[in-house]
């Protein structure tokens, strides 16, 4: 470790935040964290247990009411204040999300910047709570309509958005008036508990926040979400462990916000704008190593113009420099831990068997760190397991279609719902292949779809609710009619 990158992970609260104070874990246990791109652990941090789990929520359960009856203003200044201190830490923040999720330093630069923004986001909207008023038809009473916060909320979050994951859930968590207790995932605990820091010299009050990070997922959450207090849980992460989650969410009738898996289509018509296409492609499918829910998953380009296509874009995926985020020039850093590596090495195999042709890459990079290829497989067969699970890495199927009602029959033919990106410069085409694609969201033209100021979300597996935009703070948002008679 470089001296730089000692210093940050030196300055990082290796306890739990719990309520608001830092503490070690009750069973004094902890757990190592690990640089995936060298395999060395950075540091060790306290490991929340199941009684830790408990005293979250009864402080959460305490500060509930205090909290909701703050102003507006206030909460909204806290989030204004973390957004500023964000900022203004992050390059420091961005090595340390580098160290221990692996992503290129100027990605995770981007990132601070876009968690960021969901403070900024969610301090205008807490000024901004609006109910409603009204007359019945009948004319004999009239109804007030009013919105309160949800109560204690359980977060948590996955391990490839360390920080923005977190602030898209706390954020309108805070806007809205609700405690919360989040716990991130356990391969990058680090830029939660540097968040907690911020939030808390922000003038976050005791017990509205705890961050518990723990190697026992399960053992913590599942008492929480059982015990009644909780009225609320935001998930973000795989379709497996979100459906899970619903299922325990059921006895106390929780209401439940998941951000679940995708499996993306990316669909490129012989009219789009052949360059504009393959930079979005690069985008869609590159951003974050392909470690992402929003990941083009199965790329479907048009036969007249698949080859010209797949030249251009494999000429760009073998340009990218495989290295450590942390290092000058590296394009693509390594995959989260070994079991993902090995995870896309079997997918790229079963596309192989098939018939698939490696166009470049196909194999892991080089060190102990859990490198992969950029790669890009042309002629992939419908059938190959690919077309079917979300890869998570840096691997491009392409597949050609003929029509468009075949492009769009193959986009929809996943149980997943998050994203579909599409380009063409037919207006028409454009909208009414908007509206066939059976996901919550399109990037039309683009590759990127992420935006605090936009609804983010998926149907069908792909989840339940919205995060950001301005519904984003419904979801913590309760609605109270109250029926004004005796006029
Ligand atoms: P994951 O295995 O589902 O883990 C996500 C979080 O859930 C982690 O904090 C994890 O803790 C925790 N968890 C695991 N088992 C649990 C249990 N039994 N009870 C309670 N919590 C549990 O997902 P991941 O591998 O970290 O993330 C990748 C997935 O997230 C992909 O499918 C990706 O598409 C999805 N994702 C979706 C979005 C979206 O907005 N739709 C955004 C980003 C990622 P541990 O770390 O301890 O396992």
């Amino acid at each position: 470790m470089s001296d730089r990158e000692a210093r940050v992970v030196e300055q990082v609260e290796k306890r739990l935040f719990l309520a608001g104070k830092w503490q070690d874990s009750s069973s004094g246990a902890t757990f190592g964290v690990e640089d995936p791109s060298n395999r060395k652990v950075l540091c060790e941090i306290a490991d929340a247990g199941k009684e830790d789990g408990l005293h979250a929520l009864d402080a959460a359960a305490r500060a509930q009411p205090e909290w909701a009856g703050t102003a507006p203003r206030e909460r909204s200044e806290i989030l204004y204040r973390s957004y500023q201190l964000l900022m203004e830490r992050q390059e420091d923040l961005a090595v340390l999300m580098t160290l221990e999720m692996g992503k290129p330093l100027a990605e995770a630069r981007g990132e601070i910047a876009y968690a960021a923004e969901f403070f900024r986001w969610f301090a205008e909207e807490a000024v901004r709570i609006e109910g409603g008023f009204a007359t019945s038809p009948d004319g004999k009473s009239r109804f007030l309509v009013m919105r309160q916060p949800v109560g204690p909320c359980m977060l948590i979050t996955p391990w490839n958005f360390p920080m923005a994951m977190g602030t898209r859930k706390i954020g309108p968590a805070i806007a809205a008036g609700c405690t919360m207790i989040l716990k991130p995932a356990q391969q990058t605990p680090l830029s939660a508990l540097a968040l907690a820091g911020i939030l808390g010299e922000a003038g976050l009050p005791e017990g509205v926040l705890s961050v518990l990070p723990t190697t026992d997922p399960g053992g913590i959450t599942e008492p929480l979400l059982t015990d009644g207090r909780i009225r609320k849980v935001s998930f973000t992460g795989s379709t497996a462990v979100g459906r899970k989650l619903l299922e325990q969410s059921a006895g106390q009738v929780l209401r439940t916000s998941m951000e679940l898996g995708g499996n993306a289509p990316f669909l490129v018509f012989d009219d789009a704008d052949l360059d504009a296409a393959v930079d979005g492609a690069m985008l869609a499918k590159m951003r974050n190593i392909g470690e992402a829910c929003t990941a083009a998953n199965r790329i479907y380009a048009q036969s007249g113009i698949a080859e010209e296509f797949s030249r251009r874009l494999s000429e760009r995926m073998g340009a990218l420099r495989l290295g450590r985020g942390l290092e000058d020039g590296t394009d693509v850093g390594p995959l989260i831990d070994e079991k993902a590596r090995d995870k896309v090495q079997g997918l790229v195999d079963d596309a192989v068997e098939r018939g698939a042709r490696v166009l470049v890459g196909g194999g892991p990079g080089e060190g102990p760190g859990h490198f992969y290829q950029p790669t890009v497989l042309a002629d992939v067969p419908f059938a190959a397991e690919l077309s079917t699970t979300e890869i998570f890495g840096p691997v491009a199927p392409v597949l050609s279609f003929d029509t468009e009602e075949e492009a769009v029959r193959a986009a929809n033919d996943t149980e997943f719902g998050l994203v579909s990106y599409l380009y063409t410069q037919d207006l028409n085409r454009a909208m009414r292949v908007s509206e066939a694609l059976e996901t919550g969201m399109v990037g039309l033209n683009q590759g990127v779809v992420s935006n605090p100021a936009a609804p983010f979300g998926g149907v069908k597996h792909s989840g339940l609710g919205r995060e950001g935009g301005r519904v984003g703070i419904d979801e913590f948002l309760d609605t109270k009619y109250v029926g004004i008679g005796g006029l």
